[in-house]
């Protein structure tokens, strides 16, 4: 039996760890730096990297890195060796406070979006100390930011740290007004819930689609699918158990708090929840646990795929960011509380962030938009690709009664009055699940549903963080000038709760008529990756994380470049895929397919002439005229990729290209092959089928 809690955290420098290997005045010292992000003085983190050192080699590390998260979306590191030669030919383990603080890395190879000039290839990564370093494959990690050397930011973490500080800032003026003195700091905390699914290497290794794209090109629909919803917290296969039971441990060891893991509604489809934590600790162990699910499959015989949508016509993966903001005196700011000051704060707070989703759902769209989620958004998945709010029954009936100077009991028209006095205790709903909705509000936390599985956490936090930091911040701006409190703050919620209320939306997500109903209402439906992401360069936009620090306008543009590549690059790769597929794999199959039906037909007619060759030749034309068919669109695949502008400095127009043009030659190609896939010999086809896929593990 493992004995979890002693290995839980055994490979984390965390605070206790500092605690007893740090002299006190350095881990004191440490810890201002951490609480106020002062800088840190070099005598102390002299003293941390040889505390950390020490630790590290003691569990067994011969090298640090520091690991940083650029624009790829997965995590970098460079591996240095602790060792340092002495005069006589030996080796010191060596690793000093300039090593722990500043790395030097050459950036050119990571995305930049035009923002590192090329003569300019040096960038350098910097210690976050605000979460803690951990030893992976004998390595010590150190969490590092990832700049330019003109200060830009290239990676994710900086602009979540700034994000993080400015939903502070405004969220401790709003704390101020309801006479929280004591609050020093405010954090986002999220929950990550992480879907996956498992299939066998042996199958994966077969289909060039997975290795090259980590999705299904091609595949026809096996007779059974999820129609029986059996998967659903079904019973666990045994070597998916042994799996999970590794997976947990490989995580507790690193202090990622794995709690549940359970089946998902698709075959082969599963899930590992966490307990949240600080957004940017979060952040760190959600890109740990893809990495360490990838590595534990693969010594189960398995792979893990993380695409957001890896075999048409079964559900996708997502991520579910569980989001709330709590206090550095324990207090969650979006519980609803007990007490009538308590109420009326949470409601500033809860109207701030429908109001926060109202005004951008340009932003939160665009924030989890990427080529892969586009075959979940806005197909016939869920969540939708409308930006839409649910904040259940009860509190919906609390909004109206605001809204409408109500009665929240009897519904007559007594006043319906916020202010910090007299109002009633709110019904906590949590039963009442809408799993439609893109952005739910689950009783004391928002969950933010629209995430790819393969996201990284950050930027749609660093969306919401911003936006809600933006809206606390021109509440503050008129409470904090208010000559009757009270009046003000009721004032001002039941404004926002009226002019915002379209947001809200408890319905079915997935229907026709909320398509239909949401365009009445005014929402944005931004269906693809394309039609989202120019939204992040407006003028509004840019001013509004100028305003607060998160990104400047070079960042922002830079970053508007990298998503609009890195669509173009992903569905360049599919479109190759399949050409290739189709040529190399499925062209000669078909044919060899029709060449036997051919032969058939004439050995029987040699042996007898009377026989009918009835069945042979109705197969044969069938075949052989989808076939041709497969042939043509497959040509017109490859010219679409072709006449796709090239050498072109307008990435807005190369991706429109490829959405408009490539994008649908790929369905239809797809079709057609799946036809063949369904009426072609089984024994000859190239690549396992989506039964063998889903089924056999
Ligand atoms: P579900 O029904 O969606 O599976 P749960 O209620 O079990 O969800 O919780 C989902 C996630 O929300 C978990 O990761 C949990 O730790 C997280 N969570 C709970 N409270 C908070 C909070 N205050 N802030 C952020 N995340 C939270
Ligand atoms: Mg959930």
């Amino acid at each position: 039996m493992t004995n979890i809690p002693e290995i839980f955290a055994s490979m984390v420098f965390n605070d206790d760890v500092m605690r007893k290997s740090l002299p006190q005045d350095v881990y004191e010292s440490l810890h201002r730096t951490i609480e106020s992000g002062s800088d840190l003085d070099i005598t102390v983190a002299t003293a941390v990297a040889s505390a950390m050192k020490e630790w590290a080699i003691s569990k067994g590390a011969t090298h640090f890195t520091h690991w940083f998260q650029p624009m790829t979306g997965i995590t970098a590191e460079k591996h240095d060796s602790f060792i340092s030669p002495t005069e006589n030919g030996h080796v010191l383990m060596e690793f000093s406070g300039k090593e722990l603080i500043k790395g030097e890395s050459d950036a050119s190879s990571f995305p930049s979006g035009g923002l590192r000039a090329t003569f300019e290839a040096r960038g350098y990564t910097a210690w976050d100390p605000t979460s803690y370093a951990f030893i992976k494959d004998n390595t010590l990690c150190i969490p590092t930011v990832f700049c330019s050397y003109g200060g830009a930011s290239l990676d994710k973490k900086t602009p979540l740290l700034r994000s993080s500080q400015a939903v502070s800032r405004e969220a401790l003026r709003v704390l101020k007004l309801f006479g929280n003195e004591d609050v020093k700091k405010v954090t986002p905390t999220v929950g990550a819930e992480q879907e996956y699914f498992l299939i066998d290497k042996q199958y994966y290794i077969r289909r060039r689609d997975l290795m090259y794209c980590g999705r299904t090109l091609f595949g026809a629909p096996p007779p059974k699918g999820q129609q029986l919803d059996d998967h659903y917290y079904g019973a666990i296969k045994p070597r998916i158990t042994a799996f999970m039971k590794e997976l947990d441990e490989e995580l507790w060891k690193l202090g990622v708090l794995a709690k549940t893991e359970h089946n998902e509604v698709a075959p082969a489809q599963h899930e590992l929840a966490p307990i949240f934590t600080n957004l940017n600790t979060a952040a760190d162990h959600n890109q740990l646990m893809m990495e360490i699910m990838k590595k534990v499959a693969d010594r189960h015989g398995l792979v893990c795929l993380l695409h957001e949508k890896p075999f048409a016509g079964v559900n996708g993966s997502g991520k579910h960011n569980n989001w709330s903001l709590s206090t550095d005196t324990g207090a969650n700011l979006l519980d609803p509380g007990k007490s009538p000051r308590e109420n009326a704060q949470f409601l500033l707070f809860l109207a701030a962030i429908i109001k926060a989703v109202d005004e951008h759902q340009d932003l939160l769209r665009l924030s989890v938009a990427s080529a892969g989620n586009d075959h979940r958004l806005g197909a016939n998945e869920a969540p939708p690709s409308i930006i839409s709010c649910f904040i259940g029954e009860d509190l919906e009936k609390v909004v109206a009664a605001i809204v409408n100077r109500t009665s929240l009991k009897n519904g007559d028209r007594e006043h319906m009055e916020i202010g910090v006095h007299g109002l009633p205790t709110f019904p906590k709903d949590a039963t009442d699940r809408n799993r439609t909705s893109p952005f739910a509000f689950t009783g004391n936390k928002f969950e933010f549903r629209s995430l790819g599985a393969p996201a990284s956490i950050a930027g749609p936090n660093i969306i919401l963080n911003t936006i809600v930091a933006d809206e606390l911040s021109a509440f503050a701006d008129t409470l904090e000038k208010a000559k009757d409190f009270e009046a003000t703050l009721n004032d001002l919620i039941r404004t926002t709760f009226k002019e915002h209320r379209r947001i809200i939306f408890n319905g079915d997500g997935y229907s026709e008529r909320w398509v239909a109903e949401a365009k009445a209402r005014g929402l944005l439906n931004l269906r693809t990756t394309v039609d989202a992401i120019p939204y992040y360069r407006t003028e509004e936009n840019i001013a509004l994380f100028e305003r607060h620090g998160v990104f400047t306008r070079e960042e922002i543009l830079s970053r508007t470049e990298i998503l609009l590549e890195t669509y173009s690059k992903v569905i360049a790769i599919e479109a190759r895929t399949m050409a290739e597929m189709g040529r190399q794999e499925i062209l000669p199959t078909v044919i060899r397919f029709t060449e036997r039906l051919a032969n058939a037909v004439n050995a029987k007619k040699k042996a007898n002439p009377a026989l009918s060759c009835k069945a042979e030749n109705i197969v044969l034309e069938d075949v052989s005229e989808r076939l041709d068919e497969f042939y043509d669109r497959l040509a017109t695949l490859e010219r679409a990729t072709a006449d796709v502008p090239k050498d072109c400095y307008d990435s807005l127009r190369v991706a429109s290209a490829y959405k408009d043009t490539v994008v649908p030659a790929m369905a239809s190609l797809r079709k057609v092959a799946d036809e063949l896939e369904a009426r072609v010999d089984s024994s000859l086809w190239p690549y396992p089928t989506y039964g063998e896929l889903l089924f056999n593990i």
